[in-house]
């Protein structure tokens, strides 16, 4: 009887034991603790113990983050991000996609923006458009990589990084579904089942969003950086590139911006040959700072009082909506929300997607 009561309490001792190390592989890590390179922009001094990096990436969105966490593997980097941070932030989720996106507040993650007489939005987090987009994860076509000059090679053995951190399949929304089946009736064909390349025909992609809802954006890239290597600070907004002129060629060699107390700070780029400032603050912030940086049409800078660095016409040029024809299917019932799943894509170059919305009249 002894020996059995004895079984009993080392089973509930290996019980407990494994509860407690279940409990400790859970992430129960605050954002803090799991990202201690990222901090408010105040926190930069460039009066004290000055630092300086090989490559300043100014917007941490969805270009900045990937860049900066491969980078930082063999470099010293800076990332300057004008919003604040995506974790556990509720309003990200896939449910409450639309409420953020008609956040209007002054630190809304969705900045608005009319053209035009078109309303706009524009990212303001870390993890950029991936912090409030819809989500849909796809391949771009081998002919864009080659337009713009990539090397496919490289491209496709880049895929998987990000595709193993933050992709997944989608489970299919009966909406979502019904859309796949409506455009393989119509002849958006062939079926091409899931998949993340760009195909002619229907497919299902990728999805950014987990079963639960919770989105997993380039923010979460940050996790393979080099922590050592890495300073991300938030509430950081670029004003100006600074430039050394000294030699007839300008060459970058810092960055001013302006922390969220409305602090000025300049941060420098170290000596290192192949040091670079990056801008990755969108088609819109990238073009933005060069102007306000006096790269850009003389004339026009000159206009607005900018002293010109390099003159350059085709800055801030040529830039065009996305043409989208939006129909909308209102229901007499309740329909399970989605965003984009499933897609048609067709050889005239026009491209089917859609999305459900509960909307209160
Ligand atoms: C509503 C919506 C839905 C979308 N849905 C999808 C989708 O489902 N799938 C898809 O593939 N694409 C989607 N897109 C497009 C996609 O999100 C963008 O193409 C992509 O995010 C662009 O990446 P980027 O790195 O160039 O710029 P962004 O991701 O916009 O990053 C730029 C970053 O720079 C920061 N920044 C700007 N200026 C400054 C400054 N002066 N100082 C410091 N920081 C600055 C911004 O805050 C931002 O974080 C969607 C876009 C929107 C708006």
């Amino acid at each position: 009887m002894q020996q059995y009561y004895s079984m009993v309490l080392i089973i509930k001792f290996f019980l407990l034991l494994s509860l407690f190390t279940f409990c400790q592989g859970k992430n129960t890590n605050t954002w803090e603790e799991e990202y201690p390179f990222i901090k408010n922009a105040s926190s930069f001094s460039s009066v004290a113990k000055i630092k300086e990096y090989d490559y300043i990436i100014v917007g941490g969105g969805t270009a900045g983050c990937p860049l900066a966490a491969t980078l930082s593997r063999n470099f010293k980097v800076l990332v300057l991000e004008r919003g604040g941070v995506p974790y556990g932030n509720k309003n990200t989720s896939l449910k409450n996609f639309h409420i953020n996106l008609a956040d209007t507040s002054p630190n809304s993650p969705a900045q608005l923006f009319v053209v035009e007489g078109v309303f706009n939005v524009r990212p303001r987090i870390l993890g950029g458009g991936s912090s409030i987009n819809a989500g849909f994860y796809s391949r771009p076509s081998l002919r864009s990589l080659m337009e713009l000059g990539l090397d496919p090679k490289l491209a496709y053995k880049s895929y998987p990084w990000v595709e193993k951190q933050i992709v997944q399949w989608p489970v299919l929304n009966p909406w979502q579904s019904a859309i796949r089946s409506a455009l393989l009736q119509v002849g958006i064909t062939p079926d091409n089942g899931y998949s993340y390349e760009h195909l002619y025909g229907t497919k299902i992609g990728g999805t950014i969003f987990d079963k639960d809802g919770i989105r997993h954006g380039a923010a979460e890239l940050l996790k393979s950086a080099n922590p050592k290597n890495l300073d991300v600070l938030i509430r950081a907004t670029a004003q100006k590139i600074v430039f050394d002129q000294s030699s007839g060629k300008p060459r970058a060699v810092g960055v001013i911006f302006k922390d969220e107390n409305g602090e000025q700070h300049e941060a420098i780029l170290s000596n290192y040959n192949k040091s670079e400032v990056i801008l990755s603050s969108g088609a819109i912030g990238s073009p933005q700072l060069l102007l306000l940086s006096g790269i850009g049409a003389k004339a026009e800078l000159e206009q607005m009082n900018i002293s010109v660095v390099l003159n350059n016409q085709f800055v801030g040029k040529g830039m065009a909506d996305n043409p989208q024809n939006n129909l909308i299917v209102p229901f007499n019932r309740l329909v399970a929300q989605s965003l984009v799943q499933t897609v048609g894509i067709t050889r005239e170059g026009v491209y089917i997607e859609a999305i459900v919305r509960k909307w209160k009249v």
